[in-house]
């Protein structure tokens, strides 16, 4: 059975105690920028239930530009207020080499990308400034509730960096 067959049987167990439909707009009024890591579940993390929080993921849970995308239409069309970025332990970006990864992409396909992987060296770090892009970007409305936690893939804790 392929990954994705276990996808289908498993959603077929999951909709018959599926709980119903839930409002478009999160009810936490929140956005949650984070990685695409497998073992951060965000559900049981951070207690959030289903309609709770928009949950915007991409390696290394950095705000990109499609990242400030979808937070504006998050804040604008869909009513969220606060943003919390989490960064974790172990995140296969730590240490990323972004110009030897294009490279690579480029010299196999002929085509340069036109995004960059934004690697890092000290999550803190990152961090800050992954909550400085966000607080200065002007598309957002709502940038006075901006936080950032590291968690820990160990011990699932998450300790906040300010
Ligand atoms: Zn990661």
């Amino acid at each position: 059975m392929s990954a994705i067959d276990h996808l289908v049987h498993a959603n077929q167990r999951y909709t018959e105690s599926f709980p119903g439909p839930r409002p478009l707009r999160p009810k936490l009024r929140l956005a949650v920028v984070t990685c695409m890591d497998s073992r951060l579940d965000l559900f049981g993390a951070l207690g959030l239930d289903i309609g709770d929080a928009h949950l915007i993921r991409n390696a290394g849970g950095i705000p990109t530009d499609d990242v400030l995308r979808s937070l504006a239409l998050s804040q604008r069309a869909l009513g969220t207020r606060e943003i919390v970025i989490i960064h974790h332990t172990q995140c296969g970006m730590d240490g990323f080499d972004d110009e030897a990864f294009r490279r690579e992409l480029a010299e196999e396909s002929g085509v340069e990308p036109t995004w960059r992987v934004e690697g890092f060296h000290d999550v803190e770090d990152a961090m800050r400034t992954s909550i400085r892009t966000v607080r200065e970007c002007g598309w957002l409305p709502h940038r006075d509730d901006v936080r950032g936690f590291v968690f820990d893939v160990a011990t699932a804790k998450l300790t906040e960096v300010v």
